[in-house]
């Protein structure tokens, strides 16, 4: 591994591999494809951070409008558990800076983001244009809770914001055999599910205790 000694240990990319290694391997997380999707993404080009190694650091990280992008284990973690595949339709709610959608658009699959806030959505299309991942990833501003019916069903959604409980049209836009990864809980606390859909019912599993900022369902009349 010579091209890894030889850079130094705070460019992007070793950093990257040391994320990788170290928050990443290290906790059981050894999928392939997966591992190479973290090091492809540009995590500092997507966070706010105070510098590169911040960005890569093993912590939650704010990313304006009082919102948070998870540390990078629960990232790959939620992921992990989507059983991401090459080709598969997802759904994303909460697309942030769009982050955790380049993770997805780098596992191969195919992107369908929604935020509830302009600024950050028109923040995550600047994002994933500089990291090349727009052509993978559908965005649009709107209450993710209620889905992209046009573009459903879906073959996976992932929720990442914390809510009481799945909101029901993300159920009926879910594919027979799908699967929902989601935080679902009070607020503040959270324990992130695996749902699959199995002859119409959700299946649910839990994966691990986690803390999200909070799903905010807009009021009936808005939007
Ligand atoms: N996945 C993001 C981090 C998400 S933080 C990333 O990789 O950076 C949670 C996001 O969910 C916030 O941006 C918040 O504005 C958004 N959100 C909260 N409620 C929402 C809703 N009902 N519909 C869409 N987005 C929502």
């Amino acid at each position: 591994m010579r091209w890894f000694r030889n850079r130094a240990p705070d460019e992007p990319a070793s950093l990257r591999k040391q994320m990788v290694e170290g928050q990443i391997r290290a906790r059981g997380l050894t999928e392939k494809p997966l591992l190479r999707a973290l090091l492809e993404v540009p995590r500092h080009e997507f966070v706010r951070a105070r510098s590169v190694v911040e960005a890569y650091g093993d912590h939650a990280l704010p990313i304006g409008h009082g919102q948070t992008i998870s540390q990078p284990y629960i990232v790959a973690l939620m992921t992990k558990v989507l059983e991401p595949k090459r080709g598969l339709r997802v759904l994303e709610v909460g697309t942030g800076s769009g982050y955790q959608a380049a993770v997805l658009a780098a596992c191969g699959m195919e992107v369908y983001s929604i935020e509830r806030i302009p600024e950050l959505a028109e923040l995550a299309r600047e994002n994933l244009a500089a990291a090349g991942y727009l052509d993978r990833v559908r965005l649009r501003v709107a209450d993710g809770s209620k889905g992209w019916p046009e573009e459903g069903p879906f073959d996976r959604i992932i929720i990442t914001a914390g809510a009481p409980d799945v909101p029901p049209p993300l159920i009926e836009q879910l594919a027979p055999g799908g699967v929902i990864v989601a935080p679902v809980g009070g607020y503040g606390l959270q324990t992130i599910y695996r749902y699959r859909k199995v002859d119409g019912e959700l299946e649910r599993e839990a994966v691990e205790g986690a803390r999200f900022v909070p799903l905010i369902e807009s009021e009936v009349g808005e939007e």
